[in-house]
């Protein structure tokens, strides 16, 4: 059996997240079994940032986020809300995928506390080196780890939050809850307040 190798970077270096980064890092268990690391994508500068759960099975095997049904549906969304997808940051709270095997089909399953925890340096030095002029959790998951707290997508709309920079933070659904919606009104609930949470983060970092 192979020794797990030492991560390259402990908590509080802040390095770039490089793929290589992430396939050489070892602060969880979920590289074991995933296969790559999925590092944050976008241009320099952008002002707004995407913040997911994790990377799904596309992503996984591709190495890009946002790739995959959730993906297609996240950028058909930006495009509804008049954002270029190519000018945003997207990226993971955890940057390998969790999931558990159901013969031989992967399904998804969300991050444990400690995961996401041990992956927050890796967002944490996205968040410091994009600067970005505001912050999309998308999911539960995401704006925890971005708070540092649980904390529910309706009370951070009720009471708006920043990140440790103070960037300001625009709490939404993740674009798979749309996906699983059980029929087409919640559907078309879900897809309108993902919309108008977009414009309204757009708004935001259009000042
Ligand atoms: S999920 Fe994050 S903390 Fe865990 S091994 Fe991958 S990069 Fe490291």
């Amino acid at each position: 059996m192979n020794e797990p190798r030492r991560p390259r970077v402990e908590h509080g270096a802040l390095p770039a997240p490089t793929k290589e980064h992430l396939d050489d890092c070892r602060r969880c268990d979920l590289w074991e079994h995933a296969t790559q690391g999925v590092p944050g994508e976008g241009p320099t500068g952008a002002k707004i940032m995407l913040v997911g759960e994790q990377p799904g099975n596309e992503e996984d095997l591709e190495g890009v986020p946002f790739v995959g049904p959730a993906g297609r549906m996240l950028r058909t969304l930006l495009d509804e809300a008049g954002i270029d997808a190519g000018r945003v940051y997207m990226t993971n709270a955890v940057k390998h995928f969790s999931f558990v095997l159901r013969g031989k089909r992967r399904i998804h399953k969300t991050p444990l506390q400690r995961q996401v925890s041990a992956c927050h340096v890796w967002l944490e030095s996205e968040l410091v080196r994009e600067k970005p002029a505001v912050i999309v959790a998308l999911g539960a998951t995401a704006l925890a780890a971005i708070a540092r707290r649980r904390i529910s997508i309706a009370d951070a709309r009720a009471s708006p939050i920043t990140d440790a920079q103070g960037t300001p933070v625009v709490a939404t659904y993740h674009p798979s809850a749309i996906l699983r919606a059980p029929d087409h009104d919640a559907r078309a609930a879900l897809r309108a307040s993902l919309v108008a949470d977009l414009v309204r983060a757009a708004k935001m970092a259009n000042g």
